[in-house]
Parts: C-alpha cells; sequence; structure tokens
C-alpha cells in the first residue's frame, strides 16, 4: 500500500517510521531539499500548488494525508477529488481558518471564549464591544507555534487605537481578536476515528495530555495530566472531540487544544493531523498516533491506545545537546528529525517514559536543564 504525504517535516518522517513495519510505502510531496521525512520514502519536491508535480504525486497512491494544516484549500480538493484524501478537505478548511475554527466549536456546544473576526479597521470598534481587554489578536490564517499573535494588555487608555496598531503590526490581514484565557493550565485530547468496510466508525482515545508552551512553541507534555487527578477534564474533552469528529464525518487522527479554566475546558484550537504533544505516544502507548493514523486512513482496525505507565516529551528546539548526555538520562528515547541547528527550529524531542510517573521526577528536571532552547 502506498501512501502520499503532503508535506515532508518531522511529522511526515514519523509516520514513515511508523508505517514501514507494517508494509506501507510512502511518497512525500514536499517543496523544500533534505527534508526530514526524504529517508523514509520517494520526495516529489515541487511547491504544494504544483499541479504536474501533483500529477506524479497522485499516481499509484492508495491513500493520501497531510502532515500540517496549511496545505493549499485547492490541492487538498484536487486531491480528494481523485483518491481517498484524509482528514477531509472540510476538516482541513475549518482547522486553517481561526473564525471558522472557533464558530464550529460554538455551534458544537464546545466552550470557547469571546471573539471577533477583523478584517477592517471599521471592525475593531465593533469586535472590542463582544471581547474587552486583556485579549489576543492572531491572524486567521497561517499562524503556527504563536507566530502571528499580539497579546494586547488592558491597561490602555485608548483600546481602538491600541488594537488598530496591532492590526498593522500583522500586516493588515485578517484577524480574530479573542479573549485572553486565565489559564490554570493547557492539555491537548488527541483521538482518531476509523472506518472499517462492513464495520462503521470507531474512535479511540489517548488519555488527556498537559502541555506548557515557551514563546508560544509546545515545551513539554506530560501523561497522565496533573491537572486531571479526577478524570473529569479528560470525560469533557472526549464528549467535544466525539462531536467534532463526527459531526466532520473524520478519519484520522486529530489534535485538540483545550484551555484549563475555574469554568472547565475552553477549546483553543484543532489540528486535523498527528501532533506535537502527542509524540510520547511513539514510547508510551501500545499504539503510537502515527501508526492510528495510518490504520485509520487505510481502513484498517485501530490499534490500543493504552498507555505503557507515565511519559513526559520535550522539545529540542534551535539545536539538539549531546546525544551521549541526553542517552544517559534515565527512560530517555531520543528522536532527532536530521535537520541542522537554527534558532527556534524544532530539531527532536525526547520522551522519558516509566510504569509510575514518580520514577520521571528527577530526569525531567535534568532533561529540563539539558534541553535548553535557541529561540
Ligand atoms: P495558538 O497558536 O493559538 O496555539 O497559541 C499559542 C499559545 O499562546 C497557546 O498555547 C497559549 O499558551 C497562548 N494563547 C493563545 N491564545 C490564548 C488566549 N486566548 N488566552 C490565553 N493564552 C493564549
Amino acid at each position: 500500500m502506498k501512501i502520499g504525504v503532503v508535506g515532508g517535516g518531522q511529522l511526515g518522517r514519523m509516520l514513515g517510521l511508523a508505517g514501514l513495519p507494517l508494509g506501507f510505502q510512502f511518497r512525500f510531496l514536499e517543496p523544500t531539499a533534505d527534508c526530514p521525512a526524504g529517508a523514509l520514502g520517494e520526495v516529489i519536491r515541487a511547491p504544494y500548488d504544483d499541479l504536474d508535480a501533483l500529477e506524479r504525486f497522485a499516481r499509484d497512491l492508495s491513500f493520501a494525508t497531510y502532515e500540517f494544516e496549511n496545505v493549499p484549500a485547492e490541492t487538498a480538493q484536487w486531491l480528494a477529488d481523485r483518491l481517498s484524501l484524509a482528514p477531509n478537505p472540510r476538516a482541513l478548511s475549518i482547522a486553517q481558518d481561526r473564525i471558522l475554527e472557533k464558530t464550529t466549536f460554538r455551534d458544537l456546544g464546545i466552550p470557547v471564549q469571546p471573539f471577533a473576526a477583523i478584517a477592517t479597521v471599521g471592525d475593531i470598534v465593533a469586535a472590542l464591544r463582544t471581547v474587552s481587554l486583556p485579549a489576543v489578536l492572531k491572524t486567521r490564517r497561517l499562524g503556527y507555534d504563536g507566530k502571528g499573535q499580539r497579546v494586547l494588555q488592558a491597561t490602555s487608555t485608548d483600546p481602538d487605537e491600541f488594537v488598530r496598531l496591532a492590526w498593522e503590526e500583522l500586516g493588515r490581514v485578517p484577524c480574530i481578536l479573542e479573549a485572553l484565557v486565565p489559564f490554570s493550565a493547557e492539555v491537548s485530547m488527541i483521538a482518531v476515528r476509523a472506518r472499517r468496510a462492513g464495520h462503521g466508525a470507531t474512535i479511540a482515545f489517548y488519555p488527556l495530555i498537559q502541555n506548557e508552551h515557551r514563546s508560544g512553541i509546545l515545551w513539554k507534555s506530560q501523561v497522565p495530566a496533573p491537572c486531571d487527578g479526577d478524570g473529569r477534564l479528560a470525560t469533557a474533552a472526549e464528549q467535544y472531540v466525539r462531536a467534532l469528529m463526527e459531526s466532520l464525518d473524520y478519519i484520522g487522527a486529530i489534535a485538540v487544544e483545550f484551555f484549563v479554566t475555574s469554568a472547565g475546558l475552553i477549546a483553543n484550537e484543532m489540528a486535523p493531523r498527528v501532533h506535537n504533544s502527542g509524540h510520547w505516544t511513539i514510547d508510551g502507548a501500545v499504539t503510537s498516533q502515527f501508526e492510528n493514523h495510518l490504520r485509520a486512513i487505510g481502513g484498517l482496525s485501530l490499534g490500543s491506545t493504552e498507555c505503557r505507565g507515565a511519559s513526559v516529551m520535550i522539545n529540542l528546539v534551535g539545536r539538539a545537546p549531546i546525544t551521549a548526555r541526553l542517552l544517559a538520562l534515565p527512560h530517555a528515547r531520543l528522536h532527532l528529525y536530521g535537520k541542522s541547528a537554527r534558532a527556534g527550529r524544532k530539531v527532536g524531542h525526547v520522551t522519558l517514559t516509566a510504569p509510575a510517573a514518580a520514577e520521571l521526577g528527577e530526569p525531567t528536571r535534568m532533561l529540563e536543564q539539558l534541553a535548553v532552547w535557541e529561540l
């Protein structure tokens, strides 16, 4: 079975690493040279909207998927018209637009904070009637890892002017103004939905993951989530993610990020793909998110999402510390993406997995000291 993946970054690489033992072959569509997925299959090196390249990419594929959400809508539709593309273009288009995303959540009863769209300078006054400061102004499209965002404090004496300046700084592109959420923790729920011929659809959930960000980039993920001792947050997250997947007739892995507040969960965003906060599943779950995503899009039965104890994952950003020092940490599993060092770039991650969370305290502290980020 040959699977086409739009994008050849580290997520494509980890899909390849999960799929090769199952007998899958891979073809990646990726414009940059020496991409992380290059070691795992054929690479068609071309822009994502190059029609000739898409023809070559799609030839003799059994299925196609993507590893990042900024795939051009036309490319997704072109592929979906010719072969089985999962997740479907509708899920992709919702995840590409923060207003559509929040509106979809709200319509499904998934809690969101107050938000408003800003397309012209004239929208700012109306937006401030719906959303009071402190707030975050984000570009509607193409933001990732905290890029394309400005935090607006409540101290401003002239909020209209304050928002206008931030909007101009972001390039006067369509934006969302959303209330700043006073959260006590951030969590994500990763789930996979599959449909096998004659069996209907099934959904498998990974445990709730607690995440910490630094400068808008994921720093650390932990399972079990310390903030969810009684499992109530996980139950709520599962209910929301199930509603979302069923309404979109979604196939594949999804990640939904939430803020934890005194009033419960507030949805931040969704990723229609495998997700950085699920990297620990390679070492810490019976079946990784990567393998389960491939099983789902291939119409196969899902593997168990059960944990092998507790896990902590820390991203390596900018430059990887010396391998020998990382591997000397108890319970450590190192994953390097084959990327050269560059400030702000995710070059790898380390997962610590042990039967009980208590065993991970000291190794986590040691790893936190080693994994110094270059931003
Ligand atoms: P995002 O690109 O939307 O995932 O934002 C990156 C990170 O910025 C989030 O994980 C939060 O830590 C922070 N953040 C984004 N939006 C908000 C918000 N409305 N309220 C509080 N923190 C936010």
